[in-house]
């Protein structure tokens, strides 16, 4: 089968959608949903790479363990457990005729049109599970990935644990990211950096960031209002096996001035570098030493070139009769 193309870009013909495969143009809902009202969403960001061994899709178990949390968080009960929100990924993938593709699963409050709920209380309404692929190019820029980005400090503030847990990956946190990104955008930047309720850098409108400062490598603590990125944990897994020093801290304002080095980790980013901050140059304005070879690493592995650290399974691979097999590299 092969995929759609909308506008140049190409999309899996067919959307998962409650244990069931429906057409693309028939994943619809009702203008009344819960969701649509409330935000009452969680959803996730997996890239499927085009490898040596044919497609794999990268942390697969990881993301859709968190999917399955963020969801468990707002309590809402998907019928399909995390390992079958993997099995539909992978049939997703083998049946959407992409060599490569970013895929999206969500979880959603509907509405039951037998028994409309439209209040705020959302457990009566039904959940839905869905999951769509399309393939989506480099998400800041063919030239992000090696000259870098200028970004700034938002005046937005992130979101905080007891307001709206950024430990859950849901649809409505984004409004939060999206002032980020907007005002970044408009203000002539690539990205924003979120600063947390207490002052400290938290993350990007959709990335978590690191700092190079003396060959150590540096980043905001879970406790920073941050999405626990899958990218994130991937490049301090990567790191600490080169043997660099990754610590996690409480990180000022200022210090996204001084570093040697800044760069964005993500689904979506991949190892962004980060060549200015508020338009105060970083180190010497270009993707760092370190940076670079972070990115070397992560690449190979997305690619099966080489195995992941401590021969961990990152890769799930879509053979052509559409099983899964998963493998260290
Ligand atoms: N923070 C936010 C707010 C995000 O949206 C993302 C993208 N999912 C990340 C961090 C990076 O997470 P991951 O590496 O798992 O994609």
């Amino acid at each position: 089968m092969s995929g759609k193309d909308v506008n140049t870009m190409k999309i899996a013909p067919k959307v998962w959608k409650n244990g069931e495969f429906i057409n693309w143009d028939d994943a619809n809902i009702h203008v009344m949903a819960h969701v649509v009202n409330y935000g009452s969403s969680v959803f996730e960001g997996i890239r499927c790479y085009e490898t040596i061994e044919g497609p794999a899709i990268f942390r697969l178990t990881e993301h859709m363990q968190r999917l399955v949390n963020s969801a468990k968080i707002y309590r809402m009960d998907s019928a399909f457990s995390r390992d079958v929100f993997c099995d539909a990924a992978v049939e997703l993938v083998s049946n959407s005729g992409l060599d490569s593709c970013y895929l999206r699963p969500l979880i959603f409050r509907g509405l039951d049109p037998e028994k409309p709920s439209f209040g705020v209380y959302g457990l009566n309404n039904p959940i839905e599970s869905y999951i769509a692929a399309w393939q989506w190019g480099k998400y800041l820029g063919e030239e992000a990935l090696e000259s870098g980005i200028d970004v700034c400090v938002s005046s937005w503030t992130r979101i905080t644990s007891n307001s709206m847990p950024a430990m859950a990956k849901a649809g409505a946190n984004y409004m939060n990211s999206q002032l980020i990104k907007m005002e970044a955008i408009l203000g002539g930047f690539s990205e924003g950096i979120a600063l947390d309720d207490r002052g400290y850098v938290s993350e990007g409108s959709g990335e978590n960031i690191f700092l190079v400062n003396g060959g150590k490598l540096i980043t905001p603590p879970l406790g920073a209002s941050i999405l626990p990125g899958i990218t994130r944990d991937s490049v301090i897994q990567i790191a600490r096996e080169m043997g660099i020093e990754v610590i996690e801290t409480s990180i000022q304002r200022s210090a996204l001035y001084l570093a040697d080095e800044v760069f964005f980790t993500g689904t979506a980013a991949e190892i962004t570098p980060i060549r200015s901050v508020d338009r105060i140059t970083v180190g010497t304005g270009k993707r760092g030493e370190m940076t670079a070879r972070l990115q070397e690493e992560f690449f190979k592995v997305i690619k099966a070139e080489r195995p992941a650290p401590n021969g961990a399974e990152w890769l799930t691979f879509i053979n052509a009769s559409g099983e899964k097999k998963t493998a260290s590299a």
